[in-house]
């Protein structure tokens, strides 16, 4: 069986891996030479919008994902007339607009910050007398690593805020006072079945995501699973998902989905019985899910610029090291460290160590 991905970023490598013991094949549609999966399969270098790269990507692949939510929905109808494409174009498209994807979430009943879409200036300022202070405005479409973000305390903000967005429709958001960051990672096969990883607590720094660690019996769990079924079967998913969830209280308020494998879903390569990118292929296959309980406390943390020397972070019992093969660069994605224990003193201890390395080194 061959799998086709567009994108050959980490998030493919990682697919590629979990997919090489099930004997899977693997073809990479992407535009950047030596992309860091390149070397787990056959790389087509060139454009999402080369036609006779998709048409090459659909005669050789049996079914077709994608590692990143920005892929032109058009692509995926045309992939799509020969071979299957999971997830669908519809999840696509309703999670690359960010009032589409809120506009979504709220018609299934599912709590969101208060937002207005603005595209202009004096829409940005209309919207703050129901939104109030502190906001945050983003752009639409496109974000991530909250790239595109401004917060907003108070009127003074608004002009530089709207200059940043440079004329690039919005969304200003509510700014949700929560407790912590959750995410809830979910895997839908073709046939329906459904299973939920046990939701990940998050910590992000300048709007990029540095720590996720499991959690055991959240109180908050039936809840999120309640909220992502929806999702799901509004969306007939299929493959991997996250949801990105603020937690306020004893209630759970949705911030945006991920129709992919996740960032904050690593911890389950060495943390669960099946890893999300597993589950990911057994989904798209259509193949029997695997179990989803964690093995003792996982945690995740990332590498971000820089990546501290492997010597240091091997030298950690427990901790499972993943570099990306990626040239260092400023602000970008290099590797991540895993941690996984059953002892919650060790846990602890080696989330205070990565934390404490990743500090050291990162440059963002
Ligand atoms: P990602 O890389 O997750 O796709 P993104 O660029 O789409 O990021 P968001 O997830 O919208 O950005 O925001 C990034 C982070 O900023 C959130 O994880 C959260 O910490 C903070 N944030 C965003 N929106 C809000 C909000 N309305 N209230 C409070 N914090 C927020
Ligand atoms: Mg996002
Ligand atoms: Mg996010």
């Amino acid at each position: 069986m061959v799998i086709g991905i567009l994108g050959a970023g980490q998030l493919a490598r990682m697919l590629a891996l979990a997919g090489k013991p099930l004997g899977l094949k693997f073809i990479f549609l992407d535009p950047t030479p030596n992309s860091c999966a390149a070397d787990l399969g056959k790389h087509l270098l060139g454009d999402y919008t080369n036609k006779t790269l998709l048409t090459q990507l659909a005669a050789e692949a049996d079914i077709i994902t994608y590692e990143f939510e920005n892929v032109p929905v058009e692509i995926i109808d045309y992939l799509n007339q020969n071979t299957p494409v999971y997830p669908s174009a519809k999840a696509l498209l309703i999670g690359q607009d960010r009032i589409t994807e809120k506009t979504f979430l709220q018609d299934l009943d599912i709590a969101t910050a208060p937002y207005a879409p603005v595209s202009s200036l004096e829409e940005l300022q209309q919207a703050m007398s129901d939104i109030g202070y502190p906001a945050i405005l983003k752009t639409r479409r496109l974000g991530y690593d909250g790239k595109g973000q401004v917060v907003l305390q108070s009127t003074q903000d608004l002009d530089s805020a709207w200059e940043a967005m440079k004329n690039a429709p919005a969304v200003v958001e509510g700014f949700v006072p929560f407790d912590r960051e959750v995410s809830l990672i979910a895997s839908r096969s073709v046939s329906g079945e459904v299973v939920y990883y046990p939701l990940s607590e998050n910590t992000h720094h300048k709007g990029i995501l540095r720590l996720a660690k499991n959690t055991q019996n959240d109180p908050l769990q039936a809840q999120a699973e309640g909220i992502i079924n929806s999702i799901l079967t509004a969306l007939d998913y299929v493959g991997t998902i996250a949801l990105e969830l603020f937690a306020v209280d004893d209630k759970l308020i949705a911030n945006e989905f991920a129709p992919r494998v996740h960032n904050s879903g690593h911890w389950t390569i060495e943390g669960s019985e099946t890893s999300q990118f597993e589950n990911h292929l057994r989904a798209i296959m259509d193949m029997p899910l695997g179990t989803t309980n964690s093995l003792g406390y996982a945690a995740m943390q990332n590498f971000i610029g820089r990546v501290p020397a492997s010597k240091k972070l091997l030298s950690l019992s427990q901790v499972h090291l993943h570099l990306y093969d990626k040239a260092a660069r400023k602000g970008r994605k290099l590797a991540h460290a895993t941690a996984r224990t059953e002892s919650l003193e060790h846990f602890t201890d080696l989330i205070e160590s990565l934390t404490a390395l990743a500090r050291q080194s990162d440059d963002s």
